[in-house]
């Protein structure tokens, strides 16, 4: 195939969100270089990105809106690897893909910095009251009463609920704090939490000893809804959770009746069952609660990051190479049984 431009191979990004990312400028230059076409584009429906897409090598998708479902995957004619531009790939239907020998591949790396830092301003603006103190402050109240009470930090225990890359960044930067760092994560081992300066424990344990939790793994059928009725019955009492990850791992009405009784002192939460969160949410009327747009990635340092890593993944796919961050390895046995025959 040649594309309109004249280029073997084409590369789409079927939908972005400008008020965070926008492509940066480089992409159709460096993707040239390997025989690419770039074209980006803002489609709302699985029609919208078969018209753009049919015969596209790579498509990547930059939002969290499922549009690569199993009927558009099904019609895709030429597409050997899938990218969600971005860390979480819960927008993609990883198993049609699979099925399909379609390559899915995620940009981990991008924002992982950005994400701790943003759970680390949660929980400090959680447990100082920032976002109350502020709007009475900005309503001409000087309320200092609404200070209280407020915790010193020192000598308090964290509890890091996934010790990935933004997990383990989380208890890198709170060294130095006088936290006691525990986690649990039932695929990392207690020697590699070590590395981190960090006590693997079981989600009871946790739950039973941490005064902060901070919720970092991936969104999966194992942890939808993994802090529910049953946790917020077991935890420390005066909890701050801090959730960067996805909503849905934290069921939300639990968490209301916790926040409401004290149970759960604070929250910080910059992702939601339902994003938006609406005007009419239970979590509007709590002044303990810090609610941010899924925003923790933000940064012009990720947006440039992100944008250079669908360009390497891409290249590597239209020039042959098995890229990286293939998150469906599966497929790759399927493929080679594929060019075998
Ligand atoms: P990662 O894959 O490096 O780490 C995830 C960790 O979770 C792994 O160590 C894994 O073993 C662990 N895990 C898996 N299943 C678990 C379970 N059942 N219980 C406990 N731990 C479990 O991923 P990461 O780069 O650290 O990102 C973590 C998550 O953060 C992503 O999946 C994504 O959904 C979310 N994220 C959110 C934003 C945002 O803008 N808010 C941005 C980037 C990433």
């Amino acid at each position: 195939m040649t594309t309109s431009k004249g280029l073997q191979h084409k590369v789409v990004l079927i939908d972005y969100d400008p008020a965070l990312f926008s492509p940066i400028g480089f992409e159709q230059e460096v993707l040239a270089q390997a025989g690419a076409s770039w074209e980006t584009f803002q489609c709302r429906t699985e029609e919208d990105v078969l018209e753009v897409a049919r015969d596209a090598d790579v498509i990547a998708v930059q939002t969290v809106r499922i549009l690569l479902t199993r009927k558009v995957l099904a019609q895709l004619k030429r597409c050997r690897c899938t990218i969600r531009a971005g860390a979480g790939y819960d927008s993609i239907d990883c198993q049609a893909a699979t099925e399909y020998g379609i390559m899915v591949c995620n940009a981990p790396t991008y924002c992982t910095d950005d994400v701790a830092d943003h759970a680390i301003a949660l929980m400090l603006g959680s447990v100082r009251h920032l976002a109350r103190l502020d709007a009475a402050t900005r309503r001409g109240e000087y309320a200092r009463a609404l200070a209280r009470p407020t915790r010193r930090v020192k000598g308090t225990t964290l509890g890091i609920i996934g010790l990935g890359r933004i997990g383990s960044t989380v208890a890198r930067r709170v060294k130095g704090w006088e936290m006691t760092v525990i986690s649990y994560d039932p695929y990392v081992s207690q020697e590699r939490g070590e590395e981190f300066g960090v006590q693997m424990v079981t989600l009871d344990e946790l739950l039973g000893r941490a005064d902060f939790v901070s919720v970092h793994c991936p969104l999966t059928d194992e942890t939808y809804h993994m802090l529910s009725w049953d946790q917020f019955a077991r935890i420390k009492p005066g909890l701050i959770l801090v959730n960067t990850a996805r909503g849905p791992i934290v069921h939300q009405e639990p968490l209301v009746e916790a926040l409401k009784d004290g149970r759960v002192w604070a929250a910080g939460l910059d992702v939601t069952e339902q994003e938006p969160v609406t005007l009419d949410s239970p979590l509007q009327e709590l002044d303990n609660v810090i609610l941010t747009p899924h925003i923790s990635a933000n940064s012009p340092e990720a947006q440039h990051d992100l944008y250079r890593l669908v360009c390497e993944i891409s290249i590597d796919v239209v020039e042959g190479r098995i890229p990286e961050w293939v998150v469906n390895p599966e497929v790759l046995d399927h493929l080679r049984k594929s060019a075998a025959t």
